[in-house]
């Protein structure tokens, strides 16, 4: 199944991100998982991928397993930063062979503290490139990532949504957002790409607040700011993380919501690899008549 054709439907996509475990034990939970959330029949689900290649076997084995065993049509995360041209290619060439057909070509980003990652002379330094690589190749729909509060390294707005219309102009059919709390950033960051001349499908990444430290690790890497009323929640409820859990399902149906409300084209859900907290989402906006059973 090509995802952009989902997207063409009319009705909200529903999208579920897993990573690649790491223990035996992590995959039979991982497949638990999925397969409970297969009942919320989501249009895809994805895989992601370590950059430097660091998962690259496990995200192709798994994305083919979950085509192949759970029938549900699965995306490949493909980061390039650190990757030779002939392992990206390579890594292509297994996809297609295990029928997968649609990829998210992303940059990656080198390990922090990683003094030893390696950046190929014939690699990629920017995901517009490898976009191109793979849409020159064919027999993929080419996904893209995108940046509602902008890219950390990015220099301004501006410039990254200049780097992101070359990443549209490369081939990219539609795009995912990092994850974001403030419905406006991403509203305004929509009116910014549509004046800039980009048309494709922007999907809204949502991700259920899963704990006090991690969230606040996350954002301060760049994983979208805290609302001041999201974050008087948490500041209220100290290191409770089951609190944390609590608030962060309230918090991610309001978005999800308001974000299906104004017409989104789907919703790409960050599970975590656990089906909890987006299964309680998935029932308020099934609740509201916002998605289909
Ligand atoms: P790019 O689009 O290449 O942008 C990176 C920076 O470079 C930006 O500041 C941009 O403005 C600038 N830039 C872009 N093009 C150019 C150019 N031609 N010239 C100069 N500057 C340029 N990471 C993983 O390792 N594995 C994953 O599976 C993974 N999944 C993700 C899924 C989603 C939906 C998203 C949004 C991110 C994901 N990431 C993943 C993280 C991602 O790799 C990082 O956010 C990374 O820092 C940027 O990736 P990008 O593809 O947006 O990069």
């Amino acid at each position: 199944m090509n995802i952009v054709d989902l997207y063409r439907d009319g009705e909200p996509v529903i999208s579920f991100e897993f990573f690649p475990p790491k223990t035996e034990r992590g995959y039979q939970s991982l497949f638990e998982t999925i397969r409970d959330l297969k009942q919320l029949a989501p249009g895809f689900v994805s895989v992601t991928m370590g950059a430097g290649g660091s998962t690259r076997s496990q995200t192709v084995e798994l994305v083919i397993r979950i085509e192949r065993e759970l029938g549900l049509t699965a995306m490949a995360h493909l980061p390039c930063l650190g990757s030779e041209r002939e392992e990206i290619a390579h890594v292509l060439d297994s996809l297609q062979a295990g029928g997968i057909q649609n990829v998210l070509a992303l940059r990656g980003d080198p390990p922090r503290e990683a003094t030893d990652f390696r950046h190929p002379e014939d690699g990629f330094d920017y995901a517009n490139e490898l976009t191109e690589f793979i849409a020159q190749r064919g027999g993929f729909t080419v996904g893209g990532g995108c940046h509602p509060e902008k890219h950390p390294e990015a220099e301004s707005p501006e410039a990254d949504l200049a780097n992101l219309v070359l990443k549209v102009e490369a081939g990219a059919q539609f795009l995912v957002t990092q994850l974001f709390f403030d419905n406006e950033k991403f509203f305004d960051f929509v009116d910014r790409a549509r004046e800039a001349g980009i048309q494709i499908p922007i999907v809204p990444g949502v991700m259920p607040i899963t704990s006090v430290g991690g969230i606040r690790r996350m954002t301060s890497l760049g994983g979208g700011t805290i609302p001041p009323e999201l974050d008087a929640e948490l500041a209220r409820i100290g290191e409770d993380d089951a609190a944390a859990q609590e608030i962060g399902v309230d918090w991610a149906i309001l978005q999800c919501r308001e974000l299906i409300e104004k017409g989104v084209p789907g919703i790409h859900f960050y599970t975590l690899n656990r089906s909890p907290a987006t299964r309680r989402i998935h029932q308020a906006l099934l609740e509201g008549g916002l998605v289909q059973p």
